[in-house]
């Protein structure tokens, strides 16, 4: 085995010192795969996915006995929290209990060490907490909803973006469903973000009532998807891309080109076992232009006139 530096050769990895405890213990049992399974695949994604998770408050579900135990749905920190994790204090929070966020690999590594099986960013980066700069639409089909549809329903959600102004993106939730993310210029409040978002659903579901609810009173509706715009409001919080998922199958919320959308492709068909092949037969990140992509929700209203 050649023993010499190769400066051509795969980029160094990020630094990881984070030391596992446990580590061989099994947090999805049918895949078998295990703590120290879990921190080797969020190494591996980590390129793709910092930049949807840095310094963003984040709500974790925690796991520590993985996904056949307890589930913990977790917004605030608790004491004997790894220090590579970064504690933050939300402006409007009058208690001021601390909420969590990462800088880096070790700080998600500090995150598997406490159990965490999922990550959940709000639509915000903690330099400016009132001005999101992620629009998500979370696509919830009912029972009975061929996956076409729901594909179709992304689709839908992607072109009413475009007509606002907006770029949008795709991703498998791990899930049930399709998540549809938009890039946004920090510079709308969160109320003008939610109105716009329940602008969307609303209409979706007035020009094909047949098809899609955009309330979740009927969101149990046999046959129909829900246009699930409530992720976007100040404090609520959404699957972060390449988060695994605490049910059974190991399942990540996958970025997709929109090429990629397809009945082969159901919404947790991507899994921390078959991402790194994903990866490494990937020629670009599917999502390398969602930053570049943004432009502020003014713009997107001004051209409104396609949507309502
Ligand atoms: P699916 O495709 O199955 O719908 P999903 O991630 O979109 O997967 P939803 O039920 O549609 O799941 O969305 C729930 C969202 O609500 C989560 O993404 C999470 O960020 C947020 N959430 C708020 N409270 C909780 C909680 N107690 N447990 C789990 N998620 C919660
Ligand atoms: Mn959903
Ligand atoms: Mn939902």
């Amino acid at each position: 085995r050649e023993t010499s530096i190769d400066a051509r050769a795969e980029p160094e990895l990020p630094k990881r010192t984070v030391i596992l405890t446990h580590a061989d213990r099994i947090y999805w049992p049918d895949e078998g795969v295990t703590k120290e399974g879990l921190a080797d695949y969020y190494t591996d994604v980590w390129t793709y996915m910092a930049p949807f998770v840095v310094q963003r408050p984040l709500a974790l579900l925690r796991c520590p006995d993985g996904i056949s135990g307890q589930h913990f749905f977790q917004k605030h920190a608790w004491k004997g929290l790894n220090e590579s994790i970064v504690l933050i204090h939300d402006p409007k929070d009058e208690d001021d209990t601390p909420l969590i966020s990462i800088d880096d690999l070790d700080g998600l590594l500090g995150l598997v060490q406490a159990g965490s099986l999922e990550l959940h960013p709000w639509g915000v980066t903690v330099a400016d907490w009132e001005h999101p700069e992620t629009i998500i639409m979370d696509l919830d089909p009912g029972p009975n909803v061929p996956w076409e549809r729901v594909i179709e329903a992304a689709e839908e959600t992607r072109d009413r973006m475009r007509s606002a102004g907006l770029e949008a993106f795709v991703k498998t939730s791990g899930g049930k469903g399709l998540h549809v993310v938009s890039p946004l210029k920090p510079t709308a409040e969160w109320p003008a973000v939610k109105a716009f978002t329940k602008s969307i659903a609303d209409q979706m579901a007035a020009d094909s009532p047949e098809r899609y609810v955009s309330t979740i009173t009927k969101s149990k509706r046999q046959g129909k998807i829900l246009i699930d715009y409530l992720r976007n409001q100040r404090g609520s919080t959404a699957v972060a891309p390449y988060s695994t998922r605490a049910r059974p199958g190991a399942a990540v919320s996958m970025p997709l080109t929109w090429d990629e959308l397809s009945p082969a492709i159901g919404p947790a068909y991507f899994t921390v076992n078959n991402t790194p092949t994903r990866l490494a037969a990937l020629r670009s990140d599917p999502w390398e232009d969602f930053r570049a992509a943004a432009a502020p929700l003014e713009k997107a209203k001004s051209k409104k006139s396609g949507v309502r």
